[in-house]
């Protein structure tokens, strides 16, 4: 499942294709995705020029010149894939089943943008640009891991008091957005903090943030920022050997790394796996305290 580094990568692969150009043509080789495509889809889009695109938590923002901002959802497997203009054409590393290529986007300048989602959760709304942080996919959800709303204060008062696992509260898309399984337990693990300790239990009461707050946010910082970069430097060459964009190989210390040595120098420790909230949690029981 695409994370946020990966929806980053994918915003950021088609920020540089399609901004600045006007959408010629969307071909729907089905009705829907997750959800039933919006009404008029393809004609609200056809014409339009991209001014610019955002991602906000797992979402890809395309802001358009009528005023809409086509917003999608790459779900569980969506990805999107680039043919420029000019060039031969797909060449995939990434095998890929031209059956699930669900939508065609055709610039003016002869560039394809092509969604392709086999498993079919993803989707994509079309939202009035004055409606987006009212409408209900944006209004209830938490601040921005890397924006600067993120820091200990802002953690030390969204965890004090609560009795949830740190791991269930990191991953309460209410508090902090777009940080899902692989990147918490990568978190927590260079944090040094258990995923099983109560988040309250890492707050103070007086609104200073605690020692073990500032390594947390930092922590997040640093995991999410690498994993773009990676993201980054697989996106130099897309569309030229590749054209796929969203996804690409990590290199985890603790994540589905049950039964290896704790990568952390010093530590004599075993990784493990544990469920928590139905989600497989893996850390370090010796210096994740
Ligand atoms: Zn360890």
């Amino acid at each position: 499942m695409p994370e946020l580094p990966e929806v980053e990568t994918v915003m950021r692969g088609l920020d540089l294709t399609m901004t600045g150009k006007t959408i010629h043509q969307v071909e729907l080789r089905r009705k829907n995705l997750r959800f039933p495509f919006p009404e008029n889809f393809a004609d609200d889009l056809e014409g339009q020029s991209v001014t610019g695109m955002k991602r906000r938590a797992k979402y890809i923002q395309v802001h358009l010149s009528s005023g809409n901002v086509l917003v999608s959802h790459l779900g569980m497997s969506g990805r999107f894939l680039i043919n420029q203009a000019g060039t031969a054409g797909f060449h995939n590393e990434i095998p890929r089943n031209v059956a699930h290529d669900h939508v065609v986007i055709t610039l003016n300048d002869g560039t394809l943008i092509t969604y392709n989602d086999p498993r079919r959760f993803g989707y994509m709304l079309l939202v009035p640009e004055t409606d987006l942080e009212h409408h209900p996919r944006f209004c209830d959800i938490g601040v921005e891991p890397l924006g600067n709303h993120l820091n200990g204060p802002f953690l030390n008062d969204a965890f004090r008091g609560r009795a949830a696992s740190l791991k269930a509260a990191l991953m309460d898309q209410r508090i902090v957005a777009g940080l899902g399984n692989i990147y918490v337990c990568e978190v927590l693990h260079m944090s040094r903090l258990s995923p099983e300790r109560s988040a309250g239990s890492i707050t103070t009461k007086s609104g200073a943030p605690g020692k073990r707050i500032a390594p947390l946010v930092a922590a997040i910082r640093d995991v999410l920022t690498r994993a773009i970069a990676a993201g980054g430097s697989s996106l130099k060459d897309f569309g030229h050997t590749d054209g796929s964009l969203g996804y690409f190989q990590h290199a985890f210390k603790v994540y589905d790394q049950a039964g290896k040595d704790c990568p952390r120098e010093s530590c004599k420790g075993t990784i493990r796996r544990i469920v928590q909230n139905g989600r497989s949690t893996f850390y370090c029981p010796v210096c994740q305290k």
